[in-house]
């Protein structure tokens, strides 16, 4: 229970209620609405800063900009100069929260909460910005690149106020954007964003910044992305590159289970040690990049339509791998492999996979991981997956189990194993985490979301339906 609320007007007082142990609470929407929500109680002493006026507005220094730390979203969303020339900034702040969020919170909340999904953070990284913290003993700038350091965590010593965040000039011929994956378009955080400020020298990339947002403890920059735009022409050769860095940066920010496997930076020497508690051998990690492969793409499943649709409409190649997630997201498309692997680890040995399996045909239960839509007597991606799985380890007893389902649907007359068994299969057997056979095939789609877009992109918009309409009206 909060004993102690003070609500200074100058920073002198502030700094001092500070170094005696009080928190800074600016517009509440992190600290108040997290306390009524349960996420952690109110702190002892409350140190409001709202009346602090220093703390307050806008000034362009310089072709800069230093934004008080009381600066609210809605005002960074309206100011015409954010707008038009650190668009990245302004994209990010119209999208926080809602109306009432955005008239509330404010730049140093979003900043020092350290959310790895807030709005802002990847445009201001992009945008070279830093930060000024505040003390008795005097004041200090730091990038953000040292002032996060995880969830909610920060380089900020407590008795610190934030008290402007600065960011230089853009350099000439330069643009900046922000887009984000959301559930929902209102009162939603970042599932994934990716931000992006790039300068042009005449025809070619003179310099670039990639930052993506959600996906890892911080939000941080993808070098490999800028390295591939930097010295490019801006067009499809550089985009598919920055595409390839952009998933192998997905991957990096997933969290490291075991050393590295055997040598190797392709994406599956980079994936194993995610997925997998143990290090990978050099046939287990080849069998992981084949599974890569054998998913990449698959003629036209909903998930590939719908980011052909993105892509048909001229959508930036992100928003063209988000139709393809949101899609995937439906638990009809893409999830199948899960109940598979679920359905594996509960099976101890042949015996009871025979049993249970029979069982559910036997009351007319479905039995995830056999048929397809398209084909109809095998599925050669399954075969070829399942042949590997074999030859890895053929005493393994996870992938003993997995043939003693396959033999009893196969017994019963259902029908053929599917890609979703294979991976299924091929995760447990080698001793993956929970959920690996679905990461694997949403990596892979990535890349195949984005080929498919390439395409897309030279072709005329031919998606177009009509409707008739039924109604009295
Ligand atoms: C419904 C809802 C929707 C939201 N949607 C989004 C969204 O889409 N995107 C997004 O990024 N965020 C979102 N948020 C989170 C929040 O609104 C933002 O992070 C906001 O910018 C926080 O600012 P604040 O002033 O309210 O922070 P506060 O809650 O006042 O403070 C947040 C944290 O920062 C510290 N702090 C605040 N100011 C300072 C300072 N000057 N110096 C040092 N420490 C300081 C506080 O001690 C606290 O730890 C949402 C919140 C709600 C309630």
């Amino acid at each position: 229970m909060t004993r102690s609320f003070v609500a200074p007007t100058s920073i002198e007082d502030a700094l001092a209620v500070l170094t005696s142990g009080a928190r800074p609470v600016a517009g509440g929407t992190d600290l108040v609405v997290g306390a009524r929500q349960g996420k952690a109680p109110l702190p002892n002493a409350l140190l409001a800063i709202h009346r602090i006026d220093a703390l307050h507005g806008i000034v362009e220094i310089g072709g800069g900009i230093r934004l008080g730390a009381l600066t609210t979203h809605a005002e960074i969303e309206a100011h015409s100069t954010i707008r038009d020339r650190f668009a990245a900034l302004a994209d990010a702040s119209a999208i926080v929260g809602s109306h009432a969020t955005r008239a509330q919170g404010t730049i140093g909340g979003n900043v020092m909460n350290a959310s790895p999904a807030m709005d802002t953070g990847g445009p201001l990284l992009c945008l070279d910005a830093t930060v000024t913290l505040r003390s008795e003993a005097g004041e200090r700038v730091v990038s953000l690149d040292d002032l996060w350091t995880g969830p909610g965590t920060t380089t900020a010593a407590p008795e610190e106020l934030l008290v402007a965040v600065d960011f230089p000039a853009p350099s000439p011929h330069s643009g900046s954007c922000y887009v984000r994956l959301e559930y929902r378009r209102q009162m939603e955080i970042a599932i994934v964003g990716v931000s992006a400020a790039v300068a042009f020298d005449g025809d070619s990339v003179s310099g670039a910044r990639v930052a993506i947002t959600a996906l890892a403890p911080t939000i941080r920059r993808v070098p490999d992305a800028e390295r591939a735009l930097a010295g490019s022409d801006g067009g499809i050769e550089a985009i598919e590159e920055a595409a390839r860095a952009l998933i192998a940066a997905m991957v990096d920010a997933l969290p490291v289970l075991a050393p590295a496997s055997s040598n190797g930076d392709t994406l599956a020497h980079r994936l194993w040690p995610r997925l997998c508690p143990r290090p990978g051998r050099a046939e287990e990690v080849a069998a992981l990049d084949a599974a890569l492969v054998l998913l990449a793409d698959h003629e036209l499943p909903a998930s590939t339509l719908a980011a052909r649709v993105a892509a048909s409409m001229q959508a930036h190649p992100y928003l063209v791998v988000g139709a393809g997630l949101a899609t995937l997201g439906g638990p009809r498309h893409g999830g199948e492999s899960l109940l598979v692997e679920d359905l594996l680890r509960t099976l101890p040995d042949r015996e009871t996979a025979a049993a249970v399996v029979s069982t559910r045909i036997a009351h007319r239960q479905a039995v995830p991981g056999f048929g397809h839509m398209v084909y109809r007597n095998n599925d050669p991606r399954a075969d070829r997956l399942l042949a590997l799985v074999g030859s890895l380890a053929p005493d393994n007893p996870a992938w003993l189990v997995a043939q003693q389902v396959q033999a009893t649907v196969e017994r019963h007359g259902g029908p053929f194993v599917n890609i979703d068994f294979a991976l299924a299969t091929f995760a447990t057997a080698t001793g993956m985490i929970r959920a690996s056979a679905e990461t694997v095939f949403t990596i892979a789609r990535c890349a195949g979301w984005v080929a498919h877009a390439l395409e897309e992109y030279e072709r005329p918009s031919r998606f177009r339906l009509r409707a008739t309409y039924t109604g009295s009206g």
